[in-house]
């Protein structure tokens, strides 16, 4: 069966092998077990429900809560001369009548509906009808009420189709793989624990990097410069954000489009299909932008400023490489962004436990800034995938040198400070102790009575506060959820104040890791390349060559 599944892959798609877990998947479901395939974005999972849909005899319904994408889907299909279509609201009903007369009469090998779709009787006897050997969930987190855009009348959909006189194969797919969400999935699909494929959800192709201490406009200006002739997207937390970006990179004539969902409808659409089409490479977006665009040659995705959480920061930079080509996400940090953030959560009209589990994964956000880790790792640990443990080798925590620097002698200072304190307080009043700053509340608490009032004056406000998230980050210290996390010690605090646990803090020296990697001369070359391009373009050196053009360029 695989042979031939394999043949299909060459015939149709024209590629020569299957990714990691899609023969395992096509397998099952031609077995007609219901399966769960848990794959990353651009993981490859369309073939997964596509292959069986092809090899087997009746119709593979495909539930999509993404209308926009059905249509490039199901043209993608119909190009392969594949009976394919979708039926949804964007139809009029006389189109959507003819091709309900098609499905009932078998005409079609695949069906995509949008899950509102199950509300109608009539559909379901329509499906009561025909011959349908499948049905794909895709996008299946959504389903969840533990999945992170959970739709009410998506899970209701599993309900109606179990309704069916005969319930065909069902396999749910999705690239959220949190344990909640998979054993959700699970149950209610019915799928046994054999037929779960988790390849993880590393991305091979990303380099995630975080960059701080910069002038984001000026870094944003010079990157998207000399990337100008790849397709890359720009998140901003606020409309307004984005429309500065957007006037400012309009202005240097630079190809850019702007969505937000201040725009009119017709405004968006335009904006959105410009850059599919290529007429413009540079999208400066809200989050509002994403969901359900398939632009798979997306180069790079930057964020201007903090995400709210690991999840959504994930899911948006996760819309680069989705081919599979090298691709960057750069993640710009400052701290102010943790105040934006802070005060969005605080000003939603949330229930007060779920603004404290806001706060919690905010925090999480925050530590990825000022981890040491690999980032990869980091972001694969936070989602408990344990299906791969290896550095990435590529992030800005990899590449930078090792060489570390030892904070233990400050981490004690810090650690006793909170201490003196009364684990009471925040990083930010933490920080102007030990600065030693006049500030009213410093005084008012008689902090500058305390013997850490001012041990670490030489460093400044900003930089204290960022050890202290430093330390946060690597649980060396504990930060209490909530609007202003509140510092504890914990285990690992009392044994670096017993000297058990020294504190070492990584040093950014990305061009040395590559001139080891390869070779000196060759990076000296590199080096003289790099300037001569920037002086070219009159851009500072810093940001023509990126860690990924680098590294390439080496090899
Ligand atoms: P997902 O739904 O998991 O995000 P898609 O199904 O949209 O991913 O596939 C992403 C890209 O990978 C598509 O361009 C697809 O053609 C390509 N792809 C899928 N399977 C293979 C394969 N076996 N070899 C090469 N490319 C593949
Ligand atoms: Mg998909
Ligand atoms: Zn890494």
């Amino acid at each position: 069966m695989l042979q031939e599944a394999k043949k299909v892959l060459k015939t149709y798609y024209g590629y020569d092998e299957f990714r990691h877990g899609q023969a395992l998947a096509i397998e099952h479901i031609l077995h007609k077990q219901n399966t769960l395939a848990i794959m990353p974005t651009g993981g490859g999972k369309s073939i997964c429900y596509q292959i069986p849909g092809l090899i087997t005899d009746g119709t593979t319904l495909v539930i999509s809560p993404l209308i926009s994408l059905m249509k490039d889907q199901v043209d993608a299909l119909q190009s392969l001369g594949i009976q394919a279509t979708f039926i949804n609201s964007s139809l009029t009903m006389e189109e959507q009548r003819e091709r309900m007369d098609l499905l009932r009469q078998g005409a079609y090998q695949f069906i995509y509906v949008a899950p509102e779709r199950f509300e109608s009787d009539y559909f379901l006897s329509v499906l009561n009808q025909i011959h349908l050997s499948l049905i794909a969930f895709d996008e299946a987190h959504c389903i969840s009420q533990w999945g992170h855009d959970f739709r009410p009348s998506y899970r209701t959909v599993v309900d109606r189709v179990k309704q069916l006189h005969v319930v065909p194969t069902l396999m749910g797919l999705t690239a959220t793989a949190t344990d909640l969400v998979q054993d959700d999935l699970q149950q209610l699909l019915e799928v046994q624990p054999d037929h779960i494929i988790n390849t993880g959800f590393a991305r091979d192709n990303l380099t995630f990097s975080i960059v701080k201490g910069q002038d984001r406009t000026a870094y944003i200006e010079e990157y998207v410069r000399f990337h100008k002739e790849e397709p890359g997207i720009i998140y901003a937390i606020t409309r307004k954000q984005v429309d500065q970006l957007f006037y400012l990179l309009q202005s240097k004539g630079l190809p850019v489009a702007k969505y937000h969902a201040g725009m009119s409808e017709d405004a968006r659409k335009n904006a959105q299909n410009a850059f599919i089409q290529d007429d413009v490479t540079i999208m400066i977006a809200t989050n509002a932008f994403g969901m359900g665009i398939d632009k798979s040659n997306v180069r790079y995705v930057i964020h201007y400023a903090l995400p709210k959480n690991l999840e959504s920061y994930y899911q948006e930079a996760g819309r680069a490489g989705r081919d599979g080509a090298p691709s960057e996400c750069n993640l710009l940090f400052s701290g102010q962004d943790i105040q934006t953030q802070k005060y969005l959560i605080e000003q939603s009209e949330m229930m007060d436990e779920k603004k404290k589990q806001e706060y919690g994964k905010l925090q999480a956000m925050i530590n990825y800034c000022h981890t040491g880790k690999c980032l990869q790792q980091y972001v694969l640990d936070y989602f408990n995938d344990q299906t791969n443990s290896e550095d990435c080798g590529r992030c800005s925590n990899c590449i930078d040198d090792v060489e570390k620097v030892d904070r233990t002698k400050e981490a004690q200072m810090v650690l006793s400070c909170v201490k003196r304190m009364g684990e009471r307080f925040g990083a930010s009043l933490t920080a102007k102790v030990l600065k030693g700053s006049n500030d009213k509340k410093v005084k008012q608490f008689r902090f500058n009575q305390l013997s850490t009032y001012g041990l670490l004056r030489h460093y400044t406000e900003k930089e204290l506060t960022h050890f202290i998230q430093f330390l946060v980050a690597e649980n060396y210290l504990l930060a209490e959820e909530g609007k202003f996390p509140i510092l504890r010690l914990n285990q690992k605090s009392l044994a670096i104040l017993k000297g058990e646990i020294p504190v070492y803090m990584q040093v950014v020296k990305v061009e040395k890791k590559i001139a080891e990697d390869y070779n000196v001369e060759l990076f000296e070359l590199l080096r003289e390349e790099r300037k001569k391009i920037a002086d070219e373009n009159g851009l500072p050196p810093y940001v023509v060559f990126t860690d990924r053009s680098l590294t390439e360029f080496a090899r």
